[in-house]
């Protein structure tokens, strides 16, 4: 069995993850709104991502004899004024799932649960990405969205994301 805490800690990221999930489509929903469907593509996948997150998290627990407590998912809150207030809202919110992830790890560590920390090493490296990726959201923002052009060319490069399933597989 799962340290008591770690597993708790485990149970709320399933929670985390889809809320996640919820906000990306909420932005999603924004873009879709503006007639930016490239943006509202990339958004898209990115929920489909964390719903990805959410079942492996959900999957390492009962793969531990853990059973799982599901509770309501929060309805997003944020009010966007504009395209950039949706990139900054994203890098944000990766940045507060780092911590998150970070805190786990932490409590595996001090549990000597070595099982959980390679698990949770995957969502480390992932992190990473998705920070970068944001990063680099609104570095092309801040570059071309407010030439009307340019901005339709970002749209386009966005609409390329295709969905992927994560590289981490549990049995
Ligand atoms: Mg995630």
């Amino acid at each position: 069995m799962l340290n008591k805490k770690v597993a708790d800690l485990l149970n709320d990221q399933i929670n985390k993850e889809f809320y996640s999930a919820y906000l990306y489509l909420d932005m999603n929903n924004y873009f879709e709104a503006r007639g930016l469907n490239g943006f509202a593509n990339w958004y898209k996948i990115q929920a489909m991502e964390e719903r990805d997150h959410a079942m492996l998290f959900y999957q390492y627990l009962q793969n531990n004899d853990c059973k799982v407590t599901l509770g309501a998912i929060a309805q997003p809150d944020k009010k966007f004024k504009c395209d950039m207030d949706v990139l900054k809202a994203g890098l944000e919110h990766e940045e507060y799932v780092t911590s998150l992830i970070n805190n786990i790890y932490a409590e595996a560590y001090k549990a000597k649960d070595f099982r959980t920390m390679q698990f949770l090493d995957w969502f480390i490296k992932e992190q990473g990405e998705e920070e970068t990726n944001a990063r680099d959201m609104i570095t092309k923002m801040e570059l071309f969205g407010s030439d009307p052009k340019s901005l339709y060319m970002l749209n386009q490069e966005l609409a390329g994301r295709v969905y992927s399933a994560p590289s981490l597989v549990l049995d």
